[in-house]
């Protein structure tokens, strides 16, 4: 069966990334996420685990290639799984524990709270929130995005759906990631300088 995706995987893409630049904006051992100015965009955007959080928030829709859409990986209990998986590989590799578990969740948890927003033409509509406890399809009704179109994906009325669809994903998505970057920028500049008087105080 080939089932609609709401939204893209751009969209959820974009929540992932902004849900990892917020997590940066919590005070704390955050040193590591911090760029000098001189650096390279990809370093002050936050470099590899940036790019992970992005593919965190796209992942859930890789129950596309094995069935059972929207079940399993769509539920609260892969959103605890992929903190618990992120805390070991923390734990392993010397890294603040509780934050990199918490921002890898947050990621992954913005997938199921934009699908529960979004359109879906396939029933049963929704998602399986609360996995494996109940089986039940969880969706808000409130349809801010729009259901992607998979079928004859070349048709004029799939190009024209999935166009409109991207358009929105990317309006209403595009300022938040834009917003939390401007925040982000701030944040860790004044973070920097204040790490920088520490290490050389003037006075
Ligand atoms: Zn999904």
């Amino acid at each position: 069966m080939i089932a609609a995706l709401m939204p893209s995987p751009i969209g959820h893409v974009l929540a992932g990334v902004a849900a990892a630049w917020t997590a940066d904006l919590i005070p704390g051992d955050r040193d590591w996420r911090s760029a000098p100015a001189t650096a390279g965009w990809y370093a002050r955007a936050g470099g590899g685990f940036t790019v992970l959080c992005g593919a965190l928030a796209a992942a859930p829709d890789l129950d596309l290639f094995f069935g059972g859409h929207r079940t399993i990986t769509h539920s609260l209990a892969a959103t605890a799984v992929v903190g618990l998986c992120a805390a070991a590989v923390a734990a392993a590799t010397r890294r603040p524990i509780a934050r990199i578990a918490l921002t890898c969740a947050l990621a992954y948890g913005t997938h199921l709270l934009l699908d529960l927003l979004g359109a879906d033409p396939v029933p049963p509509e929704g998602i399986q929130l609360l996995w494996p406890f109940s089986r039940d399809w969880f969706i808000s009704g409130w349809n801010v995005f729009e259901h992607t179109e998979r079928r004859h994906p070349f048709s004029a009325l799939s190009l024209g759906q999935n166009a409109k669809a991207l358009v929105r994903e990317i309006g209403i998505l595009g300022p938040i990631a834009m917003m939390t970057w401007l925040v982000r920028v701030k944040a860790l500049a004044g973070f920097s300088t204040e790490l920088a008087s520490r290490d050389h105080p003037t006075q």
